[in-house]
């Protein structure tokens, strides 16, 4: 296949593509969102003979694919990793909060540092920007044209 119709046919079969319409209502199977007006929510009450099926978020994380990655590294991280961790759970707390399908999926240490995973490329890179703002340090972005993944680096030695 050419790249051109590679990249259209993905896009068709993008299993989190966002935009995607379910029907309403739709029960997330495992968080327990509700797809309502369009979007996900959290619902104290669930609606009655919904369709079940997992949203966005809880098919990345099914299938271990996330959409952002955001990395931490230097000295400098490894002195304050407490407070920068802290940092990391207010800002994702706020976007969750905001949007219950923006999440942390994990978070693994490395060589060099740490490793963010996110169901959400604009969470990583808020996550980043966040740390790069209150703690200086460099910020880089990279996007990744076969798989979509948002790849954000961040790092301070000193
Ligand atoms: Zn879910």
């Amino acid at each position: 296949m050419k790249r051109q119709d590679r990249l259209i046919q993905e896009k068709i079969h993008d299993p989190y593509y966002e935009g995607k319409k379910y029907a309403e209502p739709t029960v997330c199977g495992d968080c327990r969102l509700v797809y309502e007006n369009g979007r996900w929510i959290e619902k104290d009450q669930m609606p009655e003979n919904p369709n079940i099926q997992l949203c966005p978020a809880c098919r990345r994380i099914k299938d271990r694919c996330p959409g952002g990655c955001l990395y931490l590294s230097g000295k400098y991280f490894k002195m304050c990793r407490q407070n920068i961790l802290n940092l990391i759970k207010n800002t994702a707390d706020q976007a969750r909060g905001k949007d219950p399908t923006k999440r942390i999926m994990w978070q693994t240490s490395t060589e060099t540092g740490l490793e963010i995973a996110t169901t959400d490329g604009h969470l990583a890179r808020r996550l980043g920007e966040a740390i790069y703002r209150s703690q200086k340090g460099t910020l880089d972005l990279k996007y990744g044209d076969e798989d979509r993944l948002v790849r954000v680096y961040w790092c301070r030695e000193k």
